[in-house]
């Protein structure tokens, strides 16, 4: 007998982006990390952190931070759910909702890993219906699928589209089962699908401070839904899922929403500025609603590129996927950052 269960033997675990160590220098621009630092309040609130506190167990629901959330989004703060980023709240909804069969997993591609990684190990079957070229929601095949959960990432991750509102309440009609809507990118975007949570009962959107916030190292995510929905969760959930620094700390960024929009306007207008350069260099470049952009070079491959890319000190993101092997996915850095790409990359196309 192995050690293992045979899903585990027979999954492939996720792989993340490269972390390079820190003090590493190196032009990072490979998972999406805001270029930016966090709040000014974030680092207060470090500074003034109360020692004694961590002799306890933390908030197990997290309070403070439920009602940040609620104040800055004008939900009910019942209708939060927080997790050890928005992975945990992945997690726990395959965990609570997918098993074999028909409680299967369904989600458009290409699309976040974490989905099949987070099935595998659930031993949830898994349906992956392909976005045509445009993009344009398969609701059809993912209506017909009828997942036990559906994942929708708006922004997605890798191609920077955002679905219509009207397609995610069409699907939530049609489905029985939950819709996820994973907004890891909303803080960039034009609209949030916020809305169909009252609209519909099986409708969860998930947001997380890693992105728009600047604080992927400190891992905090949340989830919004109906509070009948949620109580499946929270019973499966971690009883001390976010530690007691989480909490203070994204409090503070939660109530700084001035904080995070302005610089999220920078992040916006670096993309259209680095999407235009990248145009001239013959990349074509897809309309990105995310905190990065989907690149096909023109004339040398996208390998070539990223890994004479990574010998220079920059790392982009490859993925050697169907569909996305001829494409780079490139984080939007600082102003500079992305000047020192487009020279790099200018004087490798012209080489
Ligand atoms: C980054 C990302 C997440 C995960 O965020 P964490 O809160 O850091 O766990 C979830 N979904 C998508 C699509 C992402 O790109």
């Amino acid at each position: 007998m192995g050690y293992f269960r045979s899903a585990i033997d027979a999954m492939t675990g996720y792989v993340p982006g490269e972390q390079p160590a820190p003090g590493t220098k190196i032009i990072k621009l490979n998972t999406n990390e805001n270029p930016y630092p966090p709040s000014p309040q974030v680092a207060n609130a470090l500074q003034t952190l109360n020692i004694d506190e961590l002799r306890r167990y933390p908030d197990p629901s997290a309070t403070m931070f439920r009602q940040a959330v609620s104040d800055a989004l004008q939900v009910p703060a019942d209708w939060v759910i927080v997790g050890n980023g928005s992975d945990d709240i992945l997690n726990l909804l395959v965990r609570a909702c997918a098993e074999s069969r028909d409680r299967q997993v369904v989600y458009p591609t290409p699309t976040y890993v974490l989905y099949k990684t987070l099935s595998a190990m659930q031993t949830a079957d898994v349906v992956e219906i392909p976005y045509a070229q445009n993009f344009q929601l398969p609701l059809d095949a993912l209506i017909a699928a009828n997942g036990a959960i559906t994942f929708v990432a708006s922004p997605n991750s890798p191609s920077g589209h955002i679905v219509p509102l009207d397609d995610l309440r069409t699907l939530a009609k049609n489905v029985s089962g939950i819709v996820v809507i994973d907004e890891a990118y909303v803080d960039f975007a034009e609209f949030s699908a916020l809305p169909l949570v009252h609209e519909f009962e099986n409708v969860v959107v998930l947001r997380t401070l890693s992105k728009g916030y600047a604080l992927a190292g400190l891992r905090m995510g949340f989830g919004i839904a109906n509070p009948k929905l949620l109580a499946g969760l929270f019973k499966v959930k971690d009883s001390y899922n976010v530690d007691a620094i989480a909490i203070a700390l994204g409090t503070a960024a939660m109530r700084d929403q001035t904080y995070k929009n302005a610089r999220a306007e920078q992040v916006k207008a670096s993309r259209e500025k680095l999407s235009s350069d990248l145009k001239h260099l013959g990349f074509s470049v897809l309309k990105s609603q995310g905190n990065f952009v989907l690149a096909t070079p023109g004339s040398k491959p996208a390998e070539f590129l990223y890994l004479a890319l990574k010998e220079r000190g920059i790392l982009v993101r490859y993925f050697n996927q169907p569909g996305l092997a001829d494409k780079l996915r490139i984080s939007i850095g600082t102003e500079a950052e992305n000047s020192i790409l487009i020279e790099v990359l200018a004087s490798l196309l012209n080489g």
